[in-house]
């Protein structure tokens, strides 16, 4: 699975950190930081992450 955010789109709401935050987090400035290959065993989280994103920043596809 690969994740990617729009960073022009996000708005640092922090939603995904709570749905998912073994993928997404923020670092020590509260940019958001994420894993893009995270194991498929987080789907569900980050389908939960991406549909909690207030902006729609976040998307999904399978892993290259
Ligand atoms: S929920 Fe969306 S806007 Fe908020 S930090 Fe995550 S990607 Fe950014």
């Amino acid at each position: 699975m690969r994740v990617a955010v729009d960073m022009k789109l996000c708005e640092s709401h922090g939603q995904c950190v709570f749905a998912a935050p073994q993928v997404f987090s923020f670092d020590d400035e509260e940019y958001l930081v994420y894993e893009p290959e995270p194991d498929d065993a987080l789907r569900d989280r980050v389908e939960k992450a991406a549909a909690a994103c207030p902006v729609r920043a976040i998307t999904l596809g399978p892993a290259s």
